[in-house]
């Protein structure tokens, strides 16, 4: 989950799904920092590791087209959060 070059570290996005993927988050000092760094990013954490915007973006805009195929209401925030643990 953490990148680690010349004694700096960096979360690496976990799943690297999305073309624009950032791929990994700032170089920092410790684990600790380059946690903070995502966080404050607004990177989603899913259990087993960080993941960038722009790969959360990429999983609701499909929750998205699924869900307009199905013909159904869009998404409260709630189930697209539900709906990226199922992906994962
Ligand atoms: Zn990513």
């Amino acid at each position: 989950m953490f990148l680690n070059k010349n004694n700096q570290y960096a979360v690496e996005c976990y799943t690297q799904v999305s073309n624009d993927c950032l791929k990994n988050g700032e170089y920092c000092d410790s684990e600790e920092e380059a946690e903070y760094w995502v966080e404050e990013e607004c990177w989603i954490f899913s259990g087993e590791g960080w993941f960038c915007n722009n790969c959360n973006r990429h999983f609701m805009q499909n929750l998205t087209q699924v869900r307009r195929v199905k013909g159904q209401e869009p998404p409260s925030d709630d189930d697209l959060y539900k709906g990226i643990e199922t992906i994962l």
